[in-house]
C-alpha cells in the first residue's frame, strides 16, 4: 500500500493493534473519545448511527473515522455486543504528561457476547453463558465447559455426541461458543441454526498459572483440556483478575431428568413457541422469586430436574415448611426484596468494576441475612439445617462498608465524596484544609463587600481561572485603586484576583486533588479487602438463591392449590388424580379448566387416547409432562393428589415443532424424534406421542403408528401416552395387555356435541367427526350421507379409514401383527390374506383395484 508510507505514527500504532483484533471493533482511545477508523468506522457508523468523518480530510485517501465520547461508551458497547460483535477496548497505558512522543496504548479488555460484565448488558434473571467445546478423538467424546463471567459459575462435562452438545448449548442459551479443537462444520452449522451464537476459537491452552487451580482437581483428561482452553480464552480476553471464577464443577447430564431440546421447546418450559419470550411458559408460572439470582437458579433447576427421591424430598420438605408458615414467608419475601444481586456484585468486586453504590447495595443485601436466618431458624425442624449453615452474614464486610463508604457515594470512583469522614486520618486532614479554605473565601467575600461597599461583589470559581472576585460594570467605580489585580473582562462584569486569594486557591486545589486520589486509593483498599471474602459471598449467594426459589415454589403452590406428590424411585405406578395443566389453568382460570386424572397401574404401559381435534388430547399429555418436571424440581403439583414414579427421561412428540429452519419436513422431524425416543427410552422413561404418523398417507401413517405402539409395548416398556385419530388402533387393547384405551368425553346438548375436555375410559365414539362437521356447519344433506356411509363401514367387521388413498395391500399389514394370535393354526401368509379378504372394502374400490388385490392374494399364498 502506497498510502502506508504516509501514515502518521499514531495511525501506525493503530494498525498494529488492529491487526491483533481483526474480528473486533477496536475502540481506540484518543483524549475523551474512543475513535474507530477505516472499516470499523464505516460499519459502526451504520450500526450505531453515529457520524462518519475522516481523519485527514484533505489528503488524497482520507481515512474514515467515527468516534464516541468516552463517558457514554457503555451504551454503544452494549448495542454492539447485543448484535453479536466483539469490542476491543484500547486505552492509553501511559500518562501523556510524562511521555515524549507517542503515548503507549494497549487493548485492556476484549468484550464479547459471552463475557459481558456490566449490569446494563445483562438480563438480571438470565445467566450469560460462554461455553467451550473440545472434541477428543481418542475417546470420541466432547469435552464441554461453560462459565458465567458475571457470577463466576464454572462447570464441565463430557458429552457423548452432537445431539447432547446441541441439547446442552440450547438449554444454557449460550451466547458464545469457544471452539478449542477441530469441530465439524455440520455441528457448528447446527448450533448456529438453533442458537443466536458467536463462535470464537482458542486452540492452545496458554493458561496463566493464576487460573490453573480452577481446573487442577478435574481428573478427566477431556474435561481438563476443554477447561484449560476456556480459561486461556478468558485470561486472553479479560486481561485481569478472575478471582471470582469458582473452581470447576464436573457434572453428569445423566444425573438429572433428561429432556431433549425438541421437548423443552415443545413443552414451552422457558420460551414460548410463538413469541420466544418467557410469558406463557412454565418458568413464567413458577417465577415468584424476589431476587435476580433466585430467578437464575429457578431456570437452572428447571433445566435440570432431579432424579433422586432423597434430593427431591429435601426440597419438598422445605417447601412444605414454608407453606405452613404464612407470616414468616411474607417476612422472608420482604427481606429477599432488599437483597441485590449478591452473586454479580461479588463478581464485580473481584473483577474490579464495582463502584461505591455497588458496595452500598452489597451492604444492604448482607444486612438482610440475620433476619432471614432468624425466620428460618424459627420454622426449622431439621429441613433447613444445610442452608442455615451457609447463611453467613459476612459481618466483617458489612462493618467495613459501613465505616468506609459514604451513604451518598456517587457513581464515579475517581471524583471523591465516596469515603466516609473518620475512616482515614489523612483524608480528614485534606478535607479540613478544603473546608477551611472555602470558609476563608466565604469570609473574604463578606469582608470585601463591607470594606468596599460593593453589595453585589461575589467570589466565584471556574476551572480555567480558578477563584476570582467579580464586580458588575455598574459598580465598577466603587472598586478601590490598587486593591485587586484585573484578570478578565466580561460583557457586564469585571473579574479580579489577589495574591492572597491565589495562595488559598492553591491550597484548596492541592487538598482537593490529594483527597481525590487518596479516596481512590482507599476505595481500592476496601475493594481488595472485600475480595478476600469472595468465596464466602458466593456461598451465601447460592444459599439465598435456593431459599428464594423454594419460597417461590411455596407461593405458587399456595396460590394455585398444588399438592405434594409422593415420589417413588424406580416406581411403576402413576396416579395423578384430577390433575391440571398449570399454565393453561392459569390462563383460562381455575373455574374453566377441567381437571383430568392420569392413572396407570404398574402393569399399564400405554394409554391410547382417542378423540377429535381440539378436544384436549395434547393438553392432557403436556399436563403430565409439566407435572413430572415440576415434581422432580421439588415443587408441588397441580392435582388433588399425586403418586409418581421418578422418571429418568421424557420424550415428546407433541404439536407442530416444524424444524423449518433446518429445512426438514414435518414428517421427517416426527420420525427423528420418534427414533430418539424408541432407541433411548428405558422402562423408567416417559414417552408422549401426539398423533404420530399424521404427517404421511393414511395407511402408511397408521401402519407406522401401530408398529410404534407395539414396539414400545414389547421392546421399550416406558410409560407412554399415545394419542391418535386412527380409531383402528383402539383394538390393540385386545392383544397388548399393557395398553388401555381412554378417550375425551362429550355430551349431546340440544342436538349438538359439546366436548367436555374430560378423559374417560375406553375408546372414543367414531361418529365424533360427523358431529364436528355439523358444528362447523356443513350441509345437512352431506351429514346425512356421511352417517349412512359410517353405518355401512361399521357394519363391515373391519374399520377401514374413510378415504383409501393407498392400495389396501398395505392396510392388511397394519393389523396383521395385532391379530396374529387369533390364527395360531394357520400360516402367517394365510392369516394375512384372510384378514385382507375380510377387510377389503368393496364400496371404495374400483374393479381394477379389486383385481390387483386378488392378484396380490394369489402371490402371497403361492409364497
Ligand atoms: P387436541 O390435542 O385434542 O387437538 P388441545 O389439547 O390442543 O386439543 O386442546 C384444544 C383446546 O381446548 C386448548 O387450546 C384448550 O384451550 C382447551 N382445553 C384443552 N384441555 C382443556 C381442559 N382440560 N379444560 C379446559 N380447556 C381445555
Amino acid at each position: 500500500m502506497s498510502k502506508q508510507a504516509k501514515l502518521t505514527p499514531m495511525m501506525e500504532q493503530y494498525l498494529g493493534i488492529k491487526a491483533q483484533y481483526p474480528d473486533a471493533f477496536l475502540f481506540y482511545r484518543l483524549g475523551d473519545f474512543y475513535e474507530m477508523f477505516y472499516e470499523d468506522a464505516t460499519n459502526a457508523s451504520q450500526i450505531l448511527e453515529i457520524t462518519l468523518t475522516s481523519r485527514n480530510r484533505n489528503a488524497e485517501n482520507p481515512i474514515p473515522m467515527a468516534g464516541i465520547p468516552y463517558h457514554s461508551a457503555q451504551g454503544y458497547i452494549d448495542t454492539l455486543i447485543e448484535k453479536g460483535y466483539k469490542v476491543a477496548i484500547c486505552e492509553q497505558v501511559e500518562d501523556p504528561k510524562e511521555t515524549k512522543g507517542m503515548v503507549k496504548r494497549e487493548v485492556v479488555r476484549l468484550i464479547t457476547p459471552g463475557t459481558v460484565m456490566e449490569s446494563k448488558g445483562l438480563d438480571a434473571k438470565v445467566n450469560n453463558y460462554l461455553t467451550a467445546l473440545y472434541y477428543d478423538a481418542s475417546v470420541d467424546r466432547y469435552g464441554f465447559a461453560y462459565v458465567d463471567l458475571s457470577t463466576g459459575e464454572l462447570k464441565t462435562s463430557t458429552l457423548e455426541n452432537e445431539e447432547s452438545v446441541l441439547n446442552e448449548c440450547s438449554s444454557l442459551q449460550t451466547k458464545e461458543v469457544v471452539l478449542t479443537s477441530e469441530i465439524s462444520e455440520t455441528l457448528t452449522q447446527r448450533l448456529a441454526q438453533r442458537l443466536n451464537v458467536l463462535f470464537s476459537s482458542q486452540l492452545e491452552s496458554s493458561v496463566t498459572t493464576e487460573v490453573t487451580y480452577l481446573s487442577e482437581h478435574i481428573h478427566d483428561a477431556t474435561q481438563r483440556k476443554v477447561l484449560e482452553r476456556l480459561l486461556a480464552y478468558l485470561s486472553n480476553t479479560q486481561k485481569r483478575s478472575l478471582g471470582h471464577i469458582q473452581q470447576a464443577q464436573s457434572y453428569e447430564p445423566a444425573h438429572f431428568l433428561k429432556l431433549d431440546h425438541y421437548s423443552k421447546f415443545n413443552l414451552e418450559l422457558s420460551q414460548s413457541i410463538r413469541s420466544g419470550k418467557k410469558q406463557g411458559t412454565l418458568l413464567w408460572l413458577l417465577d415468584e422469586t424476589k431476587t435476580a439470582m433466585g430467578g437464575r437458579l429457578l431456570k437452572q433447576w428447571l433445566d435440570r430436574p432431579l432424579i433422586q427421591a432423597s434430593q427431591i424430598e429435601a426440597r419438598q420438605n422445605m417447601v412444605a415448611s414454608l407453606l405452613n408458615a404464612y407470616f414468616e414467608r411474607l417476612d422472608l419475601q420482604e427481606a429477599l426484596k432488599n437483597v441485590y444481586d449478591l452473586e454479580r456484585l461479588a463478581g464485580r468486586v473481584a473483577y474490579g468494576s464495582v463502584n461505591g453504590r455497588d458496595l452500598l447495595q452489597l451492604k444492604v443485601s448482607l444486612q438482610q441475612i440475620p433476619a432471614i436466618r432468624e425466620l428460618l431458624e424459627g420454622i426449622n425442624q431439621g429441613e433447613w439445617v444445610e442452608l442455615l449453615d451457609k447463611l453467613d452474614p459476612v459481618q466483617d464486610v458489612v462493618t467495613l462498608i459501613e465505616q468506609a463508604i459514604d451513604e451518598d457515594a456517587p457513581l464515579a470512583i475517581t471524583e471523591g465524596n465516596i469515603i466516609k469522614p473518620g475512616f482515614d486520618e489523612q483524608l480528614d486532614v485534606y478535607r479540613d484544609a478544603m473546608t477551611n479554605g472555602k470558609r476563608w473565601i466565604a469570609e473574604l467575600e463578606a469582608r470585601e463587600r463591607e470594606e468596599t461597599g460593593i453589595k453585589k461583589l461575589k467570589i466565584g470559581f471556574n476551572r480555567v481561572f480558578g477563584y476570582y472576585i467579580e464586580v458588575t460594570k455598574s459598580q465598577l467605580e466603587l472598586v478601590p485603586e490598587n486593591r485587586y489585580d484585573r484578570k478578565q473582562t466580561l460583557a457586564n462584569a469585571e473579574r479580579f484576583i489577589t495574591p492572597e486569594l491565589k495562595e488559598k486557591e492553591r491550597l484548596i486545589l492541592e487538598a482537593e486533588e490529594k483527597s481525590q486520589s487518596l479516596e481512590y486509593q482507599l476505595f481500592l483498599q476496601v475493594r481488595e479487602a472485600i475480595k478476600a471474602s469472595i468465596e464466602r459471598l458466593q456461598t451465601l449467594a447460592k444459599a439465598v438463591s435456593a431459599i428464594d426459589v423454594l419460597q417461590s415454589f411455596a407461593s405458587v403452590s399456595e396460590k394455585y392449590q398444588y399438592v405434594r406428590p409422593t415420589m417413588i424411585e424406580d416406581g411403576k405406578e402413576l396416579s395423578l388424580i384430577e390433575g391440571r395443566h398449570p399454565v393453561v389453568e392459569k390462563v383460562l382460570g381455575h373455574q374453566t379448566y377441567v381437571p383430568n386424572t392420569v392413572e396407570m397401574s404398574s402393569e399399564t404401559m400405554i394409554l391410547l387416547i382417542t378423540g377429535p381435534n381440539m378436544s384436549g388430547k395434547s393438553t392432557y399429555m403436556r399436563q403430565l409432562a409439566l407435572t413430572v418436571i415440576m415434581a422432580q424440581m421439588g415443587c408441588f403439583v397441580p392435582a388433588e393428589s399425586a403418586i409418581m414414579p421418578i422418571f429418568d427421561q421424557i420424550f415428546t412428540r407433541i404439536g407442530a415443532s416444524d424444524d423449518l429452519i433446518s429445512g426438514q419436513s414435518t414428517f421427517m422431524v416426527e420420525m427423528m424424534e420418534a427414533n430418539e425416543a424408541l432407541r433411548r427410552a428405558t422402562p423408567q422413561s416417559l414417552i408422549l406421542f401426539d398423533e404420530i404418523g399424521r404427517g404421511t398417507a393414511t395407511y402408511d401413517g397408521m401402519a407406522l403408528a401401530e408398529a410404534i405402539v407395539e414396539y414400545i409395548h414389547q421392546e421399550v416398556g416406558a410409560k407412554t401416552l399415545f394419542s391418535t385419530h386412527y380409531h383402528e388402533l383402539t383394538d390393540l387393547d385386545q392383544t397388548l395387555p399393557g395398553l388401555e384405551n381412554i378417550h375425551v368425553g362429550a355430551v349431546e346438548k340440544d342436538g349438538d356435541v359439546v366436548f367436555l375436555h374430560k378423559m374417560m375410559a375406553g375408546p372414543a365414539d367414531k361418529s365424533y367427526g360427523i358431529h364436528v362437521a355439523k358444528l362447523a356447519g356443513l350441509p345437512d344433506q352431506l351429514l346425512a350421507r356421511a352417517s349412512v356411509i359410517l353405518d355401512q363401514l361399521e357394519g363391515s367387521e373391519t374399520s377401514a379409514p374413510f378415504i383409501a388413498e393407498e392400495e389396501p395391500a398395505i392396510a392388511e399389514s397394519s393389523v396383521e401383527v395385532g391379530q396374529l394370535s387369533l390364527f395360531d393354526d394357520v400360516s402367517s401368509e394365510e392369516t394375512a390374506v384372510l384378514e385382507s379378504v375380510k377387510q377389503a372394502n368393496l364400496l371404495t374400490m374400483t374393479p381394477i383395484e379389486a383385481m390387483t388385490l386378488i392378484n396380490e392374494w394369489q402371490r402371497q399364498l403361492k409364497g
